[in-house]
């Protein structure tokens, strides 16, 4: 339980307008996108680096677990309040603090959303590429924490790839900067990296320095449906294998149209669809029909039942209405999605659908699998009743299965979503000790009382 001393502390340096204990507020930050809850014992909002700073002095003098939040939306416990802990929100830091098209490079606060920086940047002729799907709300700082992704990373890369450079505030209060302002750099170990993708674990990053690309003049997009899974991702390695980049190349299976058809956004498919890839390809307007045209005969093959292209907005937008309408449909089969992330090599993504699908069959489990097949990572859902003993142990069984075979195909558990609270217990079968305990021991430097983030990514 937080101490009033701890309050007063707190209270002391941010004003009382940014503490607060009432149980309305502790019940609003009580989740993310998982089912979970657990009320913090207050929510903090710091407006600025210098807040942060504070609020990690204090927390560290008086033994305070912090939680930190951008926007709560991911979906593996990331933001969920470890038990006894405080909230820290970032949505009050959103400022843009340096815009500098010549170098190609912004610098922002950890609570920016995530759409804004690309807005402000195609405002100059560039764009920011990572777009996770949640890029309407989701904020940079939880973007880095988790090392984001979204379509374009099968061109673009991750989040990662675009950091130069980070400020932050460690588990002891320490303020640190790592990385730099220019596209090349190596004094020193790299330590942005080893921040993006920890989870909020070592530090609370509260200001990133982001490199942009020059903005592409146009995109063009395919929709292609096949007869079976096998067939459309057959066809992705045949993508994969040939010169030309899609800045999207993204799966549905039998499953995942199934879940649509009563949207009527299946209404357009041809009969016998039974999966389904959306291509897309960005660049100069004049070389988008040579793209499209190398990217229809690569994908050109067994099952192949049509391909449409579009290269106005509209079309491009009607196109991928089936795709965009899944995430809704996918929540009236069952009112719990245990959502996974899974990674495999994509010329072994034909493989490990086979094994998903005749797993589901076995364990009589609704799963719907889609996704960024471009990069081998594949979202699959397992639909279950929360209420039902016996599913939610059919649930976990297949679930053990799936994961064991995404890592003996050489995958990894996460793409994109990260580990949080939900993966954890599946962290120590793809990592070995060794690893880990020098993990843990990064861990221990950054935050040696183990107070932020507490809970999250290291298996128990
Ligand atoms: C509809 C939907 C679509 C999605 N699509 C995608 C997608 O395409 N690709 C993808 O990658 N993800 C996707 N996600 C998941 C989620 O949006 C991402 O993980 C996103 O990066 C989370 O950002 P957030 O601001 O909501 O962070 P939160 O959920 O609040 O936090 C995420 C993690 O970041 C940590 N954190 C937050 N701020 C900081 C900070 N300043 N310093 C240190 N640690 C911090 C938190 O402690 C937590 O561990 C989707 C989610 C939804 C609901």
């Amino acid at each position: 339980m937080l101490s009033e001393r701890t309050l007063v502390a707190f209270r002391s340096v941010l004003g009382a307008d940014r503490v607060f204990d009432d149980d309305a507020t502790r019940a609003l930050y009580a989740c993310d996108e998982t089912p979970r809850r657990i009320e913090p014992d207050a929510v903090l909002f710091p407006a600025s680096h210098d807040d942060v700073a504070a609020i990690a002095r204090i927390a560290f003098e008086h033994g305070t677990a912090l939680t930190l939040r951008g926007a709560g939306s991911g979906n593996v416990g990331g933001a969920l309040p470890a038990p006894g802990s405080v909230v820290v929100s970032f949505e009050c830091m959103r400022r843009v603090l340096e815009f500098d098209p010549d170098n190609r490079l912004i610098v922002v606060e950890a609570g920016i959303v995530t759409e804004e920086i690309d807005r402000i940047a195609r405002g100059a002729g560039l764009f920011y590429p990572p777009d996770p799907g949640s890029s309407a709300y989701c904020r940079i700082g939880g973007n880095l924490a988790m090392n984001a992704a979204g379509p374009r990373a099968v061109k673009y890369g991750v989040t990662r790839d675009y950091v130069l450079g980070l400020r932050g505030v460690t588990g002891n209060g320490q303020e640190i900067r790592t990385g730099c302002r220019t596209t090349k750099g190596v004094t020193g170990y790299d330590l942005t990296r080893l921040l993006v993708g920890s989870g909020g674990t070592l530090a609370l990053i509260t200001e990133a320095t982001l490199k942009l690309l020059p903005a592409p003049e146009a995109v063009a997009t395919l929709r292609v449906c096949f007869a079976s899974n096998r067939d459309a991702l057959d066809a992705v390695s045949r993508v994969m294998h040939q010169p030309v980049v899609p800045c999207a190349l993204e799966f549905m299976d039998q499953r995942a149209i199934d879940v649509i058809r009563p949207t009527g956004a299946a209404d357009d498919l041809p009969a016998g669809t039974r999966a389904l890839l959306m291509v897309e390809a960005d660049g100069a307007t004049e070389d988008l029909p040579r793209q499209i045209a190398a990217l229809q005969q690569a994908l050109d093959g067994a099952g192949l039942l049509e391909t449409k292209s579009g290269f106005e907005a509209e079309v491009i937008t009607q196109l991928w209405a089936a795709r965009k309408s899944l995430s809704h449909a996918v929540k009236r089969i069952a009112p719990l999605k245990i959502n996974e992330d899974l990674v495999v090599p994509v010329s072994q993504l034909a493989d490990f659908v086979d094994f998903i699908d005749h797993t589901a069959h076995t364990h009589r489990l609704a799963v719907v699998s889609f996704g960024h097949a471009g990069n081998g990572n594949l979202h699959v859902n397992l639909m279950v009743h929360p209420d039902d003993a016996d599913e939610m142990d059919r649930a976990h069984l297949a679930l053990d299965a799936i994961v064991l075979r995404t890592l003996a195909l050489g995958g990894t558990l996460s793409g994109e979503h990260g580990i949080g609270t939900e993966k954890r217990r599946f962290v120590d079968r793809e990592i070995d000790p060794a690893t880990l305990a020098l993990m843990r021991a990064i861990k221990q430097q950054f935050d040696p009382h183990g107070l932020l983030n507490p809970g999250k990514l290291f298996p128990d």
